[in-house]
């Protein structure tokens, strides 16, 4: 062990970062970003709000991003309110704060695996225990096993993820209110693809009220197509909001993304526009994928997750081979591909065809 090493917190040792590969390839679809660049007019809006508080960063930002918030409650709808809303660099910091305050050090999260793998690097890297729960081998979370697993554990936190990273399937507000209820702490409802759901889904914000431990956490990463400015944020009773100025750092969100996200949102029909597109090529992954013979996951996001595979990893390694990268979320037999342009998509089949055809 070297001298770092031994300074290092013993929970730390021997982990693992966060380490999607960012190879430089000519079809992406390992991250779930959304595939089609900023429209001009955005960009243009995003130049002017840029320009405009530039000589002004000689001053520190709006450390409660007032304005922001108030425009992601316009948004959001469902009468919330600017206090009932909270921002932040990415749902990933956004997912911190809240663990910081409410979980940490001899407190507990617990979460239905497989998820978002960042719930236990997070609950971890602040201190935490993380627990393991499981879904059944369809991957499905059913109210009464997870009111099992609630009762079972009695976590400070639970992280539930709908529609689920990597599965793609949304949880129905049954299993949510259920979890809330046999809760005794914090449950936290990761929306990051709740604009990709099916027709017909209900948003955890709909049962906000009267359900102060329910926390719902956005981002701007996957539908607004946003992830390289970082922005996420969270609904939630404003009292949660309190307690997240406690632990967040000062001037977390820079003024520069403050404004980002802003003219990004005055656009957010044009942006959203491409969310149609990206479900058409998400079923279209679904349709041909099963006409393959493999298993496929029911998908409420920007991802398929298909099994049936007899040796994912050989598969995933071919894919790169031809120039496609897609993701090995560790689950043997599984990938997770995100549905891209049209042409990625297609050129994705294709290259997975020729890679089945030469293993059978
Ligand atoms: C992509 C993703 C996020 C988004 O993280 P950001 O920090 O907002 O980019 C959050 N949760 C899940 C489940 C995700 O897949």
């Amino acid at each position: 062990m070297n001298i770092i090493d031994t300074l290092l917190r013993p929970d730390l040792r021997g982990r693992e970062p966060y380490g999607a590969p960012q190879l430089d390839v000519a079809v992406r679809l390992n991250t779930n970003e959304n595939s089609y660049p900023l429209p001009p007019a955005v960009v243009a809006s995003i130049e002017k709000a840029v320009s405009a508080v530039a000589p002004h960063l000689n001053r520190y930002p709006d450390r409660d991003a007032v304005r922001l918030r108030a425009d992601i409650a316009d948004y959001l709808g469902y009468g919330l309110t600017p206090e009932a809303v909270w921002a932040a660099n990415g749902s990933n910091e956004i997912l911190q704060q809240l663990s910081q305050a409410f979980a940490g050090p001899g407190r507990v999260a617990l979460g239905f695996t497989p998820a978002y793998s960042m719930h236990p690097i997070i609950t971890t890297a602040v201190g935490g225990a993380w627990i393991e729960g499981n879904r059944d081998r369809r991957f499905d979370l059913t109210v009464e096993s997870a009111v099992e697993q609630v009762l079972r554990h009695r976590p400070d936190i639970v992280f539930l993820c709908s529609p689920n990273n990597p599965t793609g399937t949304a949880l129905t507000p049954e299993v949510v209110t259920a979890v809330v209820d046999a809760a005794p702490g914090l449950v936290v409802v990761d929306e990051a693809y709740a604009e990709f759901a099916r027709a017909g889904t209900t948003s955890a914000l709909d049962l906000l009220v009267g359900r102060p431990r329910l926390v719902v956490t956005r981002t701007m990463s996957k539908a607004f197509g946003l992830a390289g400015a970082r922005v996420g944020y969270l609904a939630a009773d404003p009292a949660v909001v309190e307690a997240l100025r406690l632990v967040r750092l000062p001037y977390h969100l820079s003024t520069v993304t403050q404004v980002v996200a802003r003219a990004a949102l005055e656009h957010a029909p044009l942006l959203l526009a491409t969310v149609d597109a990206i479900r058409e090529q998400r079923d279209r992954l679904v349709r041909e994928l099963t006409g393959l013979g493999l298993d496929v996951a029911p998908s409420d996001a920007n991802f398929v997750l298909f099994g049936g595979l007899s040796d994912s990893s050989g598969v995933w390694r071919s894919l790169v081979d031809r120039g496609v990268l897609i993701r090995d979320v560790g689950i043997p037999g599984w990938l997770r591909v995100t549905a891209g342009t049209p042409e990625e998509t297609g050129e994705f089949l294709d290259a997975l065809r020729i890679i089945l055809n030469g293993e059978s």
